[in-house]
């Protein structure tokens, strides 16, 4: 145990966030660099080092979380890295973007604020890259198997790390024209700078990945015949496609999905744009969906200058503690403050969109909304509290349905669904398809960072056992794993 009174002498204390106006004036994460050094040995001593470790089972990943505590606190940064990366691929990206179910779940949290586990993680990781811990780990020797990966995300480069790791000749197919999947560009710089994910492709390559960006298969390579060119192949796709607003006025011009307007705004950070074709500046934006899609929203039309952001959301506003319904160590809906929120905007909770209206050259400039309340266990529009607010860009953060189907990708492997419409798969995280397997959110639907990463894990595990009969890979997860509910 690091501190036996660390709990006791010493409260939470997190990251340093850079003063809001200072943030808005560039992209950079928002965090103060270097705060959390001085403060992450005190925090990591904090940790009990319970005999259950609540922890553990929050985590997907199940992240050793009081083995790297334990050498954070006495600044064994070595072999804090070699812990933690022997559970999590990408713990920069975890560490940066990862709601922290782990921390919903500490056993501190039942009667004082959690250890700021995420914060020793990022700390842990970061100290490993600056002091040259995180080096390539190429395989001792090949396989001769081949394994195609379809997608760059985080659970395609899991899989796609585990798998050349096991010495088998990997091949990532993109068809973005960057590595990286959601990272790359549906989360903003801000949230996390994309020189992470070029260091971890680095990586990589060095240990053997090959990546194909700009190959969309299905549509560029039919499925049929990626097959017959790998031995095995991992779908990690994605759930791409998005929910959509079918009220009228949807097809008004400045009306867009959030997947096409953020992915603009992180070209913009990597050079393809001076500015962004859809931009915010000056313009009243309305950003439907309470989730972190649109604060991710928010926090763009804040940095490219909006006159006003609104955010909008269905549901009622949660509650601040938690709820009888969701006790300690499940992952409670909370009221959550981002830093995106911090910034301003006004939320608005319990509301509904009835239809956007324009001018005549067919712009949006008005959404009209209703309130709604909960009648009869169905949410229904409150009589006589009809407005409207002026929108002149509005983006749609309202989730996502599935993996995109209109390439073809799904019909041309010929695979099942399960009946959430999501590729359906067995134990191993093979398709009904032999030797195809799928990982993270085409498989799971919309989900998280750290659940696409322990699916990368335990699929190539799965692909592992298909092609040599045996594994020695660690298999986190089944893909039916919900734990504590996130
Ligand atoms: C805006 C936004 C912000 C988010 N923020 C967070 C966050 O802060 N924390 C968190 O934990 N989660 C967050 N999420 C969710 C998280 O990003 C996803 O759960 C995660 O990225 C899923 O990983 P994945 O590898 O399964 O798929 P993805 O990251 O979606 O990657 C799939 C990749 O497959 C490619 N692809 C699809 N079809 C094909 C094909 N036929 N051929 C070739 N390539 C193909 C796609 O182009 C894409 O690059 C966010 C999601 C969004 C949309
Ligand atoms: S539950 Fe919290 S206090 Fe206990 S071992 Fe995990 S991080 Fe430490």
């Amino acid at each position: 145990m690091a501190d036996p009174k660390g709990f006791l002498n010493h409260g939470r204390e997190v990251a340093q966030s850079r003063p809001v106006d200072v943030r808005l004036k560039d992209w950079n994460e928002v965090y103060v660099p270097g705060s959390l050094l001085p403060i992450i040995g005190k925090q990591a001593g904090r940790c009990m080092d319970c005999g259950i470790p609540f922890c553990h089972n929050g985590c997907p990943l199940g992240n050793l979380i009081p083995e790297w505590n334990d050498f954070a606190y006495r600044e064994n940064w070595s072999a804090a890295s070699e812990r933690l990366h022997a559970t999590n691929n990408f713990p920069e990206f975890t560490g940066r973007l990862c709601p922290a179910p782990c921390e919903s779940a500490c056993v501190l949290g039942i009667n004082q604020p959690a250890v700021t586990i995420k914060n020793v993680e990022v700390s842990i990781i970061d100290k490993a890259w600056e002091t040259g811990d995180v080096a390539p780990q190429a395989p001792e020797r090949l396989s001769g198997k081949t394994v195609a990966v379809i997608g760059s995300g985080p659970a395609g480069l899991a899989a796609a790390q585990q798998l050349t790791r096991a010495g088998h000749t990997v091949a990532v197919y993109e068809r973005a024209d960057r590595i990286g999947g959601l990272l790359r560009y549906g989360i903003p710089e801000f949230k996390m700078e994309k020189r992470h994910i070029n260091r971890r492709i680095e990586q990589m390559r060095a240990e053997g990945t090959r990546f194909r960006t700009g190959i969309e298969i299905g549509r560029d390579l039919k499925a049929t015949d990626l097959k017959k060119r790998y031995d095995a192949v991992v779908i990690a796709a994605g759930a791409t496609t998005a929910r959509d607003l079918p009220v009228p006025g949807r097809e008004l011009k400045g009306v867009y999905q959030a997947m096409e307007y953020l992915p603009l705004s992180n070209k913009v950070q990597e050079g393809d744009y001076v500015t962004s074709p859809v931009s915010a500046e000056g313009k009243h934006v309305v950003v439907i969906g309470g989730g972190d899609t649109g604060a991710d929203c928010v926090g763009t039309a804040h940095r490219q200058g909006a006159a006003s952001v609104t955010q909008l959301e269905i549901m009622p506003k949660p509650g601040e503690e938690r709820n009888p319904g969701q006790p300690w160590p499940t992952f409670p809906m909370l009221y959550k403050v981002t830093s995106a929120h911090e910034e301003g905007g006004e939320r608005v909770y319990s509301v509904s969109t009835t239809h956007f209206e324009g001018d005549e050259d067919g712009n949006v400039q008005w959404l009209h909304l209703t309130e709604v309340e909960f009648v009869d266990g169905r949410l229904t529009p409150k009589p006589g509290t009809e407005r409207k607010i002026p929108a002149q860009l509005v983006t749609l953060a309202m989730g996502f349905t599935g993996t995109d189907q209109d390439n073809g990708l799904v019909a041309q492997f010929g695979l099942d669904l399960d009946e959430r419409g999501n590729i359906a798969r067995d134990a191993d995280f093979q398709t009904s398809v032999p030797g195809v397997y799928v990982a993270g959110d085409a498989g799971r639907g919309q989900s998280l960072i750290v659940w696409a990463i322990a699916e990368g894990r335990s699929a190539a595990r799965g692909v592992d056992r298909f092609l040599t009969g045996a594994s020695e890979l660690p298999a986190p997860i089944r893909p039916t794993d919900r734990s504590l509910m996130v």
